[in-house]
């Protein structure tokens, strides 16, 4: 594969892969572009197969908190390969990676590890309704939590992106017990709730919406969905993929102060492998297999290399000031980004969540599903095109959150304002 361009891998990817990716998104379609097959990745970098460097605000969708080939996560993975890549036997590194993921994270008191954010909501959901022998889960619309059947009604950017509604090949017996309700509206949702008619298992939220772009909660929506729940005898599960280790040490659940029942992991505790967990009170956890009867498995599941790269990167999350300076970074930016908006004239709605954010290109406030589909998609797809011809690299899609690493430095996000400014004012020009 030496020497041949993004445009010839893809090319040749294409004959193999389905759209020539493993994940739809990357394939770019929505921006209008093809994708670069990366090479290398360091620091804030990615560097493609043609040797051009971009400054990177993807972080592989998240988990790249400490920025790409962190010396010491690297320097673990490797040290656990040498010992071997996997039993299928109990290791001392689950037992760290537990250990910590309990102490990080107040509401878990037992954690199971799988293999992706995936599998995390999927068999948290199963445990939930093994746990409360009911059988109707409550999402809201333009969450996404993984590719799971159950998940895939009103699923966010991925589906979004592409315009499919849900997906075919989930059967309309496995969807209708599936409810989608609006992100951030207390009234739909405590009427929802209160349906006597519904045998409501479980309500699965991400705290903050990460996958319509940054939706934060509302004041009072996720207290209300906790006490709701919680007089209900309805399980809370926080979606916690991109914000847990992300928002805060403890995830959103620390940052706004709100336990759930269940928690979902991945992304971030994986340190760039593929890893997920899910976690909780102890009662509800002893239900899965073999303590209880709820079963699922996994070969891979604690695998030694994720654990180890898991394990590097919370010991690296807890330097003090981590946090405080990751969201400092980001307020600046986007602040800038704010400026050069209101400036040029060009009506963005920026929100952000601690190290998380969305421009969305409309003009008026995003709070939901809804408004954040008011966005100018054409005109994203414009702007990210400029933007990558300057060397940045953003998400593919408008509904996707950019994230700021440790790795950024002042000067590389200055370099992004500058940018935004060239690219805002062209975009004016059209
Ligand atoms: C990425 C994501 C998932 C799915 O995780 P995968 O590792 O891609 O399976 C689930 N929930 C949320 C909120 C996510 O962002």
């Amino acid at each position: 594969m030496e020497n041949k361009t993004s445009a010839m891998m893809f090319r040749e990817a294409r004959e193999l892969i389905p759209g020539g990716v493993n994940s739809p998104v990357r394939a770019c379609r929505a921006v209008g572009c093809d994708p670069l097959f990366i090479k290398s990745a360091r620091g804030a970098f990615l560097t493609d197969v043609d040797g051009n460097e971009f400054l990177d605000f993807v972080g592989s969708w998240g988990p790249m908190i400490l920025g790409h080939a962190h010396p010491a996560v690297v320097q673990e993975i490797c040290r656990a390969a040498g010992d071997g890549t996997s039993f299928g036997a109990p290791t001392p590194l689950e037992i760290e990676l537990a250990a910590l993921v309990v102490e990080a994270v107040p509401s878990i008191e037992k954690v199971r590890f799988v293999n992706s954010g995936t599998e995390a909501t999927m068999s948290a959901v199963r445990l939930a309704r093994g746990y409360t022998g009911r059988k109707i889960v409550v999402k809201f619309d333009g969450c996404y939590h993984g590719h799971a059947d159950s998940f895939l009604v009103k699923a966010g950017s991925g589906v979004i992106t592409l315009g499919i509604p849900g997906s075919p090949g989930v059967p309309d017996d496995i969807v209708k017990n599936t409810i989608s309700i609006p992100y951030n509206n207390v009234e739909i949702l405590e009427k929802t709730l209160r349906d006597p008619t519904l045998d409501i298992a479980c309500v699965i939220v991400e705290p903050v919406a990460g996958n319509m772009g940054c939706v934060p909660p509302a004041a009072g929506f996720l207290e209300t969905l906790r006490s709701l729940t919680g007089e209900l005898g309805i399980i809370l599960i926080f979606d916690e993929v991109i914000t847990g280790f992300r928002l805060a040490y403890g995830g959103a659940q620390e940052f706004f102060g709100i336990m759930p029942d269940l928690t979902c992991l991945g992304k971030i505790i994986g340190g760039g492998l593929p890893v997920g967990a899910y976690g909780g009170k102890t009662e509800i956890m002893d239900c899965i297999a073999p303590e209880g009867p709820v079963y699922q498995a996994g070969t891979l599941s604690g695998n030694p290399l994720a654990m180890a790269a898991g394990v590097a990167v919370l010991r690296l999350l807890q330097q003090k000031d981590f946090y405080p300076d990751l969201e400092k970074k980001t307020a600046w930016l986007v602040e800038q980004f704010g400026n050069i908006a209101e400036r040029i004239g060009i009506a963005v709605q920026i929100n952000r969540a601690g190290s998380l954010f969305t421009a969305f290109f409309t003009p008026e406030p995003v709070t939901d599903f809804t408004s954040a589909m008011k966005s100018d998609t054409d005109r994203y797809a414009r702007h990210y095109r400029q933007m990558l011809s300057q060397g940045i690299y953003l998400a593919p899609s408008q509904f996707e959150v950019a994230f700021i690493s440790a790795a950024h430095t002042g000067d590389d996000l200055e370099r992004m304002v500058k940018m935004t400014e060239w690219s805002f004012k062209k975009l004016r020009e059209v």
